[in-house]
């Protein structure tokens, strides 16, 4: 489940995200006054198993029986946890549009939120991951081999903060740095542990121990990046920024 929203006094409006049928949104009749029907179970981030009826014409698709298949109740404990499920899932409910499924994302998310839900990741690691992920299986990965200018590889560049530019959509090097307005920079360090979180690797990936420094520069980094690539700045995000430095 992705998302939920009032419908009336008694309705609710849920977007799934389905493995074979992608972002799809349904209405549970009743959800909101029954005590027995759906009690307990159209909580956000869970994994439900579900039937689904279409009405007279073309209206919203129905959700008639539902039973919960992984709870994921842990996440919804923790508000921190919750800031952390909300981006992402508001990220595919802005970037994936309806009906086209998307089985590789389908994993990747629940991959995430197991992790999440278990606490064997943090939100942090699970974030730098899920974030290169989604934008390698979007078509949208930021460029970080080399200097989207001259072309020079980022092995080769003299310093060891580099200058991303986020119109241009990859680093730029030192020499090309002068005619650019990138106010982000990624040492070399967080750069190759941001190349191989968005690897096509996926246990490589997962293994992956970022460094503090990596954690601070990729959590920067991607939240400015995935945004500029939505087109939009999700609520999410913000509620997640404000929290972290509340320090929660
Ligand atoms: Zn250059």
């Amino acid at each position: 489940m992705l998302r939920r929203i009032d419908y009336g006094d008694d309705d609710l409006i849920i977007t799934f995200f389905t493995l074979d049928r992608g972002k799809i949104s349904a209405i549970a009749k009743s959800a909101k006054k029954s005590t027995q029907r759906f009690a307990g179970i159209l909580e956000l981030f869970s994994v439900l198993q579900a039937v689904f009826t279409r009405g007279r014409g073309k209206g919203l698709l129905i959700l008639k029986e539902a039973v919960v298949k992984q709870p994921f109740s842990n996440i919804r404990k923790d508000i921190k946890r919750t800031a952390y499920a909300s981006y992402w899932t508001e990220m595919i409910s802005q970037w994936l549009e309806e009906a086209r499924p998307q089985a590789e994302l389908f994993h990747l998310l629940l991959h995430v939120f197991a992790k999440l839900d278990s606490g064997f990741s943090t939100g942090e690691e699970l974030s730098i991951l899920f974030q290169m992920k989604f934008l390698a299986l979007a078509g949208l990965s930021p460029s970080l081999s080399q200097c989207s200018i001259c072309n020079i590889e980022t092995e080769k560049m003299e310093k060891n903060s580099i200058m991303f530019d986020l119109a241009k959509g990859g680093l730029v090097c030192e020499k090309c740095s002068l005619n650019s307005f990138g106010k982000i920079y990624l040492s070399k360090g967080t750069i190759k542990q941001l190349l191989w979180s968005g690897s096509s690797d996926f246990e490589k990936a997962q293994r992956i121990r970022y460094t503090p420094v990596a954690l601070d520069e990729g959590l920067k980094f991607l939240e400015a990046f995935v945004p500029y690539h939505l087109g939009k700045q999700p609520n999410s995000l913000r509620f997640l920024q404000k929290i972290r430095k509340a320090g929660i």
